[in-house]
């Protein structure tokens, strides 16, 4: 296959403070991220909240500059283009947001919202030919052609996002990024919108980079998986691979946390322990090493570097060989309701059957959002 966007030694740091009275500082978001994404694959990139994963995923496509390092997009440098090569790269490289209410103008209808990357990047096209494009994008979503003289307000969470999908589409683009693009909808409605991205994806032969902290979602749809932590990647691997051997002890820990498809929620499930250290002061050697339990004296020291096994796996621990014969340990009992409800629905969206509505207590769901949204 090959490579329709290459990440090299990526760095984005901030600065912070350097007031009155602050000290001035940095926060090292990302902190060196290679990456190789095969043309039509759906990659997802995962990890706690503050990992450095949005941020990531807004220097792949030039939404922020980076500090150091390289992105290139189907051969050209992304890093420094300008006129237009940007805009060829605005059009073939779309984002979804997290937030759909917020990422669409609320003074916009829907058909201007989706035809306005038409006016950019299709200006040939006349009214009447932009207003058909519209229409036939809406339908692509799942809404109906009339929803386009409406506006954001008049819409339920799911179908604000699918009319973010819809825009999205518009350009024709070859890669679409999606941050945490179902994180904001109800939980029901999270199973709907995940498989509508990964049929679009599949029909239209799109590539997905997709951004997210809940496995239910990266498990159903991806094909290869990053883990970050503290702004690096720390294992990275077939999506299977990830599940099945986990080799970095964060992302045997990150699993540990959450539910299998077949748990009906009595299982007992180790939890991270400790909090993410901060990104502006990061721990000397393995970031890591303050809440892993086989941390060791070289684990303070020495940085790891991600390292590639034989199958193409590769994790950034200096002890995976000897953690990978350790049994995973289940510590702690949990209570997750609402990631057995969602993983129920992801399943039940897969094999066709009817979804029904769960709350995140659990019992069926009265919201706007599942009443309304249409599959
Ligand atoms: Fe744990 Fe050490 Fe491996 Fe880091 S390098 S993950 S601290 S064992």
């Amino acid at each position: 296959m090959s490579v329709i966007l290459e990440a090299d030694n990526l760095v984005k740091h901030f600065r912070t403070g350097g007031g009155l009275f602050s000290k001035a500082g940095r926060v090292r978001a990302v902190d060196g991220v290679s990456l190789r994404i095969e043309v039509g694959e759906t990659f997802a990139i995962v990890g706690e909240s503050g990992c450095g994963k949005s941020t990531l995923a807004r220097l792949l496509m030039r939404l922020l500059d980076p500090t150091a390092g390289e992105v290139s997009f189907d051969g050209q440098q992304v890093t420094r283009a300008r006129g237009k090569a940007l805009s060829t790269l605005r059009r073939d490289v779309q984002f979804i947001f997290q937030d759909p209410f917020s990422s669409l103008n609320p003074r916009l209808s829907v058909g201007r919202l989706v035809g306005e990357p038409l006016e950019v990047h299709a200006p040939e096209m006349g009214r009447s030919e932009r207003r058909e494009k519209v229409a036939e994008l809406l339908r692509q979503v799942g809404l109906r052609p009339e929803y386009a003289d409406r506006y954001p307000h008049e819409f339920s969470g799911g179908q604000r996002q699918r009319i973010g999908i819809a825009r999205a589409l518009a350009t024709g683009p070859r890669l679409i990024i999606g941050d945490e693009p179902v994180s904001a909808l109800d939980v029901s409605v999270q199973a709907q919108v995940v498989n509508l991205l990964a049929d679009l994806g599949r029909d239209l032969g799109l590539t997905l980079i997709l951004i997210a902290h809940d496995l239910a979602v990266i498990r159903h749809m991806s094909d290869r998986v990053a883990v970050m932590y503290l702004g690096r990647i720390v294992e990275q691997t077939t999506t299977d691979a990830l599940f099945e051997t986990p080799r970095h002890p964060y992302t045997r820990a990150l699993l540990d946390a959450v539910p299998d498809l077949d748990d009906r929620g009595g299982a007992t499930r180790a939890r991270i322990e400790g909090e993410m250290p901060s990104p502006a002061a990061p721990p000397p050697g393995c970031t890591f090493h303050t809440r892993c339990p086989h941390a060791q004296a070289l684990c303070r020291e020495k940085v790891p570097m991600l390292e590639a096994a034989a199958d193409g796996h590769a994790t950034a621990c200096h002890f995976w060989r000897e953690i990978e014969a350790t049994p995973r340990v289940a510590s702690r009992r949990i209570r997750s309701d609402a990631a057995h409800a969602r993983l129920n629905l992801y399943r039940r969206a897969t094999e066709g059957a009817e979804i029904i509505p769960v709350a995140t207590n659990g019992r069926p769901s009265k919201s706007p959002d599942n009443r309304e949204e249409d599959t």
